[in-house]
């Protein structure tokens, strides 16, 4: 799944949901999340973001991975 950090917080510039095509990018109060089950991993909303906040999980920089359970945990109740 793609992973969105916390360089979206406050931004929210949102081309990443206009771009991904299983409309699997929601929002939050103060940033957007990506839904790890419906994400299909086609990298669409990576390229778009204007903050550069967006890697592929496994991607992901050490001291950014705690983001991966942070989205992943928006999406518990759903
Ligand atoms: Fe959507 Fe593709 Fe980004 Fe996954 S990688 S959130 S499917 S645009």
């Amino acid at each position: 799944t793609y992973v969105i950090t916390d360089a979206c917080v406050d931004v929210m510039d949102r081309s990443c949901i206009r771009e991904c095509p299983v409309d699997c990018i929601y929002e939050g109060k103060r940033q957007v999340y990506v839904h790890p089950d419906e994400c299909i991993d086609c990298g669409a909303c990576e390229a778009v973001c204007p903050q550069d906040a967006i890697f592929y999980e496994a991607d992901m920089p050490d001291e950014l991975s705690v983001m991966v359970e942070r989205q992943a945990s928006m999406f518990v109740s759903l």
